[in-house]
């Protein structure tokens, strides 16, 4: 029995080698230790571009999955309000959309 093979196991550092079962972005492996299957994907992303509103959009160029990431145009941070422990609240200037710390203890 492989005691250093089977605490890397369990720490998730599995080993054996990546293969792709198809033409699709996802690999597999079976870990030769253990037996378990991991699997990951890789994509081969294109540029990003705006989708409209403050929404960034990438897609894969094989498989065309799609990935977003919001951009926003935030504004300054203010206070939400005139109590002693008001949250602050910042406004993305493009679309609005506000985001607010937890109240903070002064
Ligand atoms: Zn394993
Ligand atoms: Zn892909
Ligand atoms: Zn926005």
């Amino acid at each position: 029995m492989d005691i250093l093979r089977q605490a890397l196991c369990a720490m998730g550092r599995h080993s054996g080698e990546w293969s792709h079962p198809g033409s699709r972005c996802e690999t597999i492996r079976t870990c030769s230790a253990c037996g378990r299957t991991e699997e990951r994907s890789r994509h081969d992303w294109g540029d990003w571009g705006y989708a409209g509103g403050c929404e960034q959009v990438r897609r894969c160029l094989r498989c065309g999955a799609p990935d977003s990431w919001p951009d926003h145009d935030w504004g300054p941070w203010l206070y939400a309000n005139t109590e002693f422990n008001s949250p602050q609240v910042r406004t993305c200037r493009r679309c609005h959309t506000s985001e607010r710390t937890s109240p903070t203890y002064r």
